[in-house]
């Protein structure tokens, strides 16, 4: 190991209160103690993963015991904490839709008990970065900007976009709602998308990241996947060497993980991953094999093993994964319309309907559609495609 990239990694078995403190407060020692990283007397953020708001058996939010414990330690250790985070781009951000979204991912609760600092403003500021490779300013939400100290606590879970989102992807919350569709516009591809969000790590440098990988999210995620167990508690202070365990440990190669990706190409991880040294818990008997990939990028590693295929494959986009809208479903709220970064959605009588023709394939309007009323397909010939696909992987393994 070469580097000093350290990831601590602990099992947790549940989330019941003792345990996951005790799991937290073990990973943080690891790295150690939590006052390498923050001082008494310093304004911490905790920032977790709130997406859209949802109860924590959905798996979507980071687990109010996980969000409580780091609280209760930076309390403990005379922080002035904040918890915040700013929902996904297609909710409003107001103090009505924080309130909602806090009190269904039950971070109010953890905030009251413990007596912190729950973020219901609203504000934000643009800060520039002057340093930043495709972003030089950004806008950031006051209790971010205001923070001495910003403490991640993330969620393990799959990504329709990303492939995966932890560490890195979680401080896309520090920016307001409003600004994240303009983002997905502005960088439309994951390479791009993922440099983005370099640059915005690379500019409010958080002290200290812990992933809640208790039950992660496979499948469809971060907003559509299913609850999936895994068992431990992480913690570093390098967001890339996080993600990068985190892959490992949900069977995926870092390097498909566009943010992993895109750090490896600035020199920030080795690519295979050889500069992390994990602390405590062998990942071997962590690993959860058949951890269910989004559909978006189920077989394109089998299918790039031939390269005549790996051509028609970027040749083909009808094999990419398009949404549709179940009108049965849809309430028409208009969330997609919001987020939309191509202004593809719009209502008609009630309920959505997408443009396709222009259609980026970023998948915001699938992440933020409450009703689950967006789901993912192919057309014919990406189904016919996705088939050959399947047939050549499966090949491809017997070999
Ligand atoms: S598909 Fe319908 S229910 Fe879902 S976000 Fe769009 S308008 Fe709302
Ligand atoms: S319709 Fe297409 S471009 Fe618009 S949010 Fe959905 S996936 Fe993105």
């Amino acid at each position: 190991m070469a580097g000093g990239k350290r990831v601590a990694v602990v099992r947790c078995g549940s989330y019941d209160r003792e345990e996951v403190e005790g799991a937290v407060a073990q990973a943080l020692s690891l790295l150690g103690g939590l006052g390498s990283f923050v001082s008494p007397g310093q304004r911490v953020l905790v920032k977790p993963n709130l997406l859209l708001g949802a109860t924590p058996e959905k798996c979507v939010t980071t687990h109010p015991e996980v969000v409580r414990a780091v609280a209760r330690m930076l309390r403990d250790l005379g922080c002035q904490v904040v918890i915040a985070d700013s929902p996904g781009a297609g909710t409003l951000y107001t103090e009505g839709s924080l309130r909602k979204a806090y009190a269904l991912a039950g971070w109010d609760r953890a905030a009251e008990e413990l007596g912190v600092g729950l973020n219901l403003g609203t504000g934000y500021q643009e800060v520039p970065h002057p340093e930043g490779r495709k972003v030089r300013r950004f806008l950031i939400i006051d209790p971010a900007k205001e923070a001495d100290a910003i403490v991640v606590v993330s969620k393990a879970k799959t990504h329709v976009l990303t492939t995966m989102t932890g560490g890195v992807k979680n401080l896309f919350g520090v920016m307001p709602s409003i600004e994240k569709p303009a983002m997905h516009a502005r960088f439309r591809s994951v390479e791009d998308f993922s440099e983005m969000l370099l640059d915005l790590n690379q500019l409010m440098r958080p002290r200290l990241q812990v992933m809640d990988a208790v039950v992660g999210m496979e499948g469809d995620g971060p907003h559509t996947g299913d609850p999936r167990r895994i068992g431990a508690i992480l913690a570093s202070d390098d967001p890339s060497a996080l993600d990068s365990v985190a892959a490992r440990i949900m069977s995926l190669d870092p390097m498909e993980v566009g943010t992993l990706a895109a750090a490896a190409k600035r020199g920030l991880i080795r690519e295979d991953c050889a500069d992390v040294e994990v602390l405590g818990e062998p990942l071997e008997g962590l690993v959860v094999k058949d951890f269910k990939r989004p559909r978006t990028k189920s077989r394109e590693k089998g299918f790039g093993q031939s390269r005549l295929a790996s051509v028609a494959l970027s040749m083909v986009k009808a094999y990419s994964l398009k949404p549709k809208v179940d009108q049965g479903r849809c309430t028409g709220c208009g969330s997609c319309v919001r987020v939309c970064p191509q202004g593809t959605v719009r209502l008609s009588r009630g309920r959505a309907r997408i443009d396709s023709g222009r259609c980026i394939r970023c998948y915001c309007c699938h992440e933020m559609c409450e009703s689950r009323a967006i789901s993912l397909q192919r057309s014919p010939a990406g189904r016919a495609l996705a088939r050959m696909v399947e047939r050549r992987s499966d090949r491809g393994k017997g070999d």
